[in-house]
C-alpha cells in the first residue's frame, strides 16, 4: 500500500513538484497574457473613439478660445474637415478664429471661410464674405475669381461679367473666362430669340475662337446649316460628340467630303463610305465592322488641368473651375438603342 505514495524525499517527489510549478508559472504567464493585451485593445479603442466623434460648437469656441491648439493647427484641422465634407465644422472653427482679437490673418481666414461656403454651396453667405473682403482689400485677385464663380453658381451672369474688369485690371488671365461668361449670358437670356442667340454667339466665337464645344453645341442644335458653314473643321476632336450625333439630313456633304477626319467619322457611323481606314483606332474599327457589329462610340469629357473626369460635356470645369478644358475621350461600346429599335421593329 505505502508503495503508492512518494516520500518527499524521493528524487520522483521533486520531478513532480518541478513540473507543478512549470506547470502553474505557464499557466499564469498565459492568462497575464490575454489580460494585457485584452487591456491594450480596450485602451486603443477608447483612445480610437475621441478621433471618431466630432467636437461639438461649445467645444470649439472653448478649444479656441483656450488657445490648447495654435492658430496654423485650426486652419489644418478646419481645411480637413472641409475636404472630408464637414463643412460645418470647418465654418464653426474659421468663425471662432474670426472673433479672436487682434488676428493678423484675418483676411486669409476670411478667405478660406468664404471658399467653405462656396464649397458647401452657401452661395449667398458666400458672396457676402467675399464682398467683405474686396471692400477692405479691392485688389485681391482670388477673392475676385471666387465672387465670379459665386455670381456664375447663382445664374447672375451679368454680375459675373462685372467682375471681370477689376481682374482684368489686376493683370489676371481672363480670356476664356471672358468670352464663356459673355457665351453663358447669351445662352441665358430669356429675352433673346434664338436666331439672336446664334448671331451673338457666331460673333462671340468669331471674336476669341474659344468655348467651341459650348458654342457649337447650341449652333447645331438650333442651325445646322449656319453650324457647318461657321464651324473651324481644324476642331472636329474639340466637338466629336456633337458631330456624332447630328442627323443624317443635317450633315454638309461639301465639308465633310473635304475634310479627312469628317469622312472617316462618318464612314465610321455608317452614313457614307468615304474611307477605307482610320488612324483612330475607335473610327477603324467601326469602318471595318461596316455597321455589321452592334457598336457604337461613348464619350467621356478629362479636365486638361485636374484630369477631372465627367460623363458630361462642361464649360467650366467643377473640380478646378478652369473654363475650356474639357477634352473628349472616345471609347466602342455596344449601342444599346440599335438593340432596342430592332426589337421593337420586331413586333410590326
Ligand atoms: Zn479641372
Amino acid at each position: 500500500m505505502n508503495s503508492f505514495f512518494i516520500e518527499y524525499r524521493d528524487p520522483l517527489f521533486s520531478v513532480i513538484i518541478f513540473f507543478v510549478f512549470v506547470f502553474i508559472i505557464t499557466f499564469i504567464s498565459y492568462w497575464w497574457g490575454r489580460y494585457r493585451a485584452d487591456r491594450d485593445i480596450k485602451h486603443l479603442d477608447k483612445f480610437l473613439k475621441q478621433f471618431h466623434t466630432i467636437p461639438s460648437s461649445d467645444e470649439i469656441k472653448v478649444l479656441v478660445k483656450n488657445g490648447d491648439l495654435s492658430e496654423k493647427s485650426w486652419l489644418i484641422l478646419a481645411k480637413a474637415y472641409s475636404d472630408a465634407g464637414e463643412y460645418e465644422k470647418s465654418i464653426e472653427i474659421y468663425t471662432e478664429l474670426l472673433k479672436l482679437e487682434d488676428n493678423k490673418n484675418s483676411k486669409q481666414i476670411l478667405f478660406l471661410f468664404g471658399t467653405t461656403y462656396f464649397k458647401a454651396g452657401f452661395l449667398q453667405r458666400a458672396k457676402t464674405v467675399f464682398l467683405e473682403i474686396l471692400k477692405k482689400n479691392p485688389r485681391t485677385p482670388e477673392a475676385l475669381q471666387y465672387l465670379l464663380l459665386v455670381y456664375e453658381q447663382m445664374r447672375d451672369y451679368q454680375s459675373a461679367c462685372d467682375v471681370l474688369a477689376p481682374l482684368k485690371e489686376l493683370k489676371e488671365d481672363v480670356g476664356t473666362q471672358d468670352s464663356y461668361i459673355k457665351a453663358m449670358i447669351v445662352l441665358n437670356d430669356s429675352k433673346l430669340s434664338s436666331v439672336d442667340k446664334v448671331k451673338s454667339l457666331i460673333d462671340i466665337y468669331n471674336a476669341t475662337n474659344t468655348n467651341t464645344h459650348l458654342i457649337f453645341e447650341y449652333l447645331f442644335k438650333i442651325d445646322p446649316k449656319i453650324a457647318w458653314q461657321t464651324f473651324d473643321v481644324s476642331k472636329c476632336e474639340e466637338v466629336v460628340d456633337i458631330l456624332w450625333l447630328i442627323d443624317t439630313k443635317d450633315l454638309d456633304l461639301d465639308i465633310i467630303t473635304r475634310n479627312n477626319y469628317l469622312r472617316e467619322l462618318y464612314t465610321a457611323r455608317g452614313d457614307l463610305n468615304l474611307a477605307k481606314s482610320s488612324d483612330i483606332f475607335e473610327f477603324d474599327i467601326l469602318i471595318n465592322l461596316n455597321s455589321k457589329a452592334n457598336a457604337t462610340l461613348s464619350f467621356e469629357y478629362v479636365c486638361d488641368n485636374c484630369k477631372q473626369v465627367s460623363p458630361f460635356a462642361f464649360g467650366r470645369c467643377m473640380k478646378c473651375h478652369s473654363v475650356d478644358s474639357s477634352n473628349i475621350e472616345i471609347s466602342l461600346v455596344k449601342d444599346y438603342h440599335r438593340n432596342f429599335s430592332e426589337e421593337n421593329n420586331s413586333f410590326q
